[in-house]
């Protein structure tokens, strides 16, 4: 059975299942998706007499001789000596004894590895081997980070497949499968783990590739089609509600800000519930719009609801929701988890007394019961799942008996195709300029042997009267990596450059109240210098601290630090985006100079895309799905199309996945999405 631990399998104990699950390895299934990082390609034996030193090979040979010794610090040391019909080579192993037993006299082997010649004579150490003639053919080579060896894992693979593979039954149709000229699954898992050859290693990749795209389509897909079918508000709008709050902004709107405006509002006065992302920069103006957007729901007597992944995020909407809303009447209420006199709170949501709350999970809660919700507002959608944008329609949906509008906001705006599948149940709209007027920040980039001088610099402008941050990436100093962080920082800095100014410490251990209360003390301008870590990431808002330096800027990703660019492109006055770094890998080279060239969001989301691959971008947005392993929705933009084609007609046809060739899908997304089932429940 797929689902059956490891520890069924021959030679697996309880320890070796525990060096299983360090690689997230529990159930046999897991196995089979354990995908080989690469290949060795073993497809000729070289006799010996043809090796040469510095390269790999393949070649087989007899044992004449072993001997073993204690070298070098009593290491135990085996030599063993390997000959074919054309000569002899030495095979050489350290600290690894047991493998004498192996070496009898006479029984021949195959091994695998790199030739050297040391001495005048031929050898290789710690060969791959095997007594058998498997090694032949393309091998697999797993990220197995050293608690395996390749050998051992290559036989357990074997083994997996051996039992598993009849019994696996495919869970794309057959039809689709004809279609799109895709090899059943049991041919690509045999073939992705030992590839016959290049050809149909290529189909392998491309139907496991497929597959996923189709798999990660489809709780999306279902999504949307439930959503069109329910029934919403019909909002109607009384416009000196809206004008008041906009005479509130003191600015003009933008003309992206206008435009996703009426398609909100489009959404709004029709009778099905809104499902709309709005993507955009960092300080694209988003939430002035959300504010708007509100208006059109408490003009019509209905209540809003503001969600933040974070207190600092939830407290600051508050802050502009007040001023926006100043001497409208309506009332605004702040929710979290560390606000402790919460019965009030509770009582007038369920009242309808507070028409506007904002708040972060907290909203969540059993005992938040609203009175008429009408728009759900989600602030930074990839760190709430599916599941949880839905269980706020559905406390809304308990009262009303029609479902809300919900309008998601994202500062990470992705391309085009990519935002399809991975918000494949929303309709999007996108906010590109900024706001006029509004310059885009200086990025400079010092390395930390000049670095005294950015630190002048910014208290040059300290002394203007700006505002700074300094970014560090850890709170706390590890010996390990040497890195500067926050804390050290904020007592060295403190008491040497910044001296007799009022220098602040904000990180994510302190409590949420300690955050507020600092952010708080920055924004009215308390406090002057701000140490920082990456927490300040998303949407702290100060118009003023126009600064911002980024130590050790390499050991961040490109959004994150395009998000943090983003907090002091917040006002008119000259912005400066500082980096300190000495970049070594490749990957941080790249990233400091996409940062350095432009400015763009969508720009720089297809390039952190580029330079780090799918999965592990898909991975940082959580969208609470398996990742993509094999399938890439840069380059295979073709196939993701194709996939998401055929899982909506495929979903289309039988919404409850009730015919019988869907069966095999219905479990697999059962078993490989957890919020598969949760979701179906709540739809
Ligand atoms: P986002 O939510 O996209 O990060 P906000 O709505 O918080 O952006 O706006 C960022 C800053 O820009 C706020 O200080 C806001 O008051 C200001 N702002 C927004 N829209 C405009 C505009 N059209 N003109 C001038 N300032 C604006
Ligand atoms: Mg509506």
């Amino acid at each position: 059975m797929l689902n059956t631990p490891v520890r069924y399998l021959k030679g697996i104990g309880e320890k070796r299942e525990r060096l299983f699950r360090k690689l997230s390895l529990k159930a046999q299934e897991d196995l089979l998706y354990f995908f080989p990082r690469r290949y060795q390609d073993r497809l000729e034996i070289t006799t010996i007499s043809k090796l040469e030193p510095g390269f790999y090979f393949l070649f087989q040979g007899k044992v004449l001789s072993k001997t073993e010794f204690k070298g070098f610090r009593q290491k135990n040391v085996l030599k063993v000596l390997i000959s074919d019909d054309t000569s002899s080579i030495l095979c050489i192993w350290f600290n690894q004894p047991y493998l004498a037993n192996y070496f009898d006299k006479g029984k021949e082997f195959v091994f695998y590895g790199k030739v050297m010649r040391y001495d005048g004579i031929l050898q290789v150490n710690s060969p791959e081997f095997e007594e058998n003639n498997f090694s032949q053919g393309i091998l697999p080579i797993y990220p197995l980070k050293e608690i395996f060896t390749q050998r051992y894992f290559r036989r357990i693979i074997r083994d997996v497949l051996e039992k598993n593979i009849s019994k696996l039954s495919d869970i794309l149709p057959f039809n689709i499968r004809k279609k799109h000229d895709l090899i059943n699954s049991a041919a690509a898992l045999n073939n992705i783990h030992f590839p016959k050859d290049h050809k149909i290693l290529e189909q392998a990749y491309k139907r496991i590739a497929f597959e996923e795209f189709f798999l990660i389509s489809i709780p999306f897909i279902l999504q949307r089609l439930i959503s069109k079918k329910k029934l919403g508000i019909r909002h109607i709008i009384d416009d000196s509600l809206v004008n008041r709050v906009r005479n509130n902004f003191g600015f003009e709107l933008t003309f992206d800000q206008q435009q996703v405006l009426e398609e909100i509002k489009n959404d709004m006065v029709k009778d099905y519930p809104m499902q709309r992302l709005l993507q955009g920069e960092v300080g694209s103006g988003k939430t002035v719009v959300s504010s708007l957007a509100s208006a059109f729901s408490i003009s019509g007597g209905y209540q809003i609801a503001l969600m933040c992944p974070t207190e600092i995020l939830a407290y600051q909407h508050y802050n502009n929701f007040k001023r926006w809303f100043l001497n409208t009447g309506y009332e605004i209420l702040f929710l979290s988890g560390s606000i402790k006199a919460k019965k009030n709170i509770y009582k007038d949501i369920t009242s309808g007394k507070a028409k506007i709350i904002i708040g972060t999970h907290a909203l969540l809660e059993d005992n938040v019961k609203f009175n008429n919700l009408g728009l759900i507002i989600i602030d930074e959608q990839h760190k709430f799942g599916l599941v949880q944008r839905n269980l706020l329609s559905q406390k809304a949906f308990y009262n009303l008996k029609v479902w809300p509008d919900v309008l998601i906001m994202t500062a990470t705006p992705i391309p085009r195709t990519l935002a399809l599948t991975i918000y494949g149940d929303l309709d999007i709209s996108t906010i590109r300029q900024l706001p006029d007027g509004r310059l885009r920040p200086e990025t400079v980039v010092y390395n930390k042997e000049n670095s005294d001088s950015a630190f002048q610099f910014v208290l040059g402008q300290v002394r203007l009267g700006r505002q700074a941050y300094i970014i560090y990436p850890l709170i706390n100093e590890s010996e390990k990596l040497e890195l500067k962080a926050a804390v050290k920082m904020y007592e060295y800095l403190q008491s040497g450059i910044f001296k007799g100014l009022s220098v602040g410490l904000i990180h994510g251990r302190l409590k949420e109240t300690e955050q507020k209360k600092i952010m708080d003390e920055f924004r009215d301008g308390k406090i002057k210098v701000l140490v920082a870590t990456s927490i300040l990431e998303i949407g702290v808002d100060v118009p003023n601290a126009t600064c911002m330096i980024v130590e050790h800027a390499e050991r961040f990703g490109l959004s994150q630090l395009h998000q943090l660019r983003g907090r002091i492109a917040r006002s008119q006055n000259n912005s400066y985006f500082i980096l300190i770094a000495n970049p070594k890998s490749e990957d941080s080279v790249l990233r400091i100079s996409a940062i350095c060239h432009t400015c763009d969001g969508f720009e720089i989301a297809q390039k952190d895309l580029e330079i780090r691959g799918p999965g592990e971008f898909l991975g940082s947005l959580q969208h609470g799905l398996s990742e993509l392993k094999v399938a890439d929705p840069i380059r295979q933009i073709d196939l993701l199309k194709a996939a998401r084609e055929e899982a909506k007609s495929l979903i289309e046809k039988d919404p409850n996945l009730m015919l019988r060739q869907n069966q095999a899908l219905k479990q697999a997304l059962e078993k490989k999405m957890p919020n598969y089932k949760e979701f179906n429940k709540l739809t």
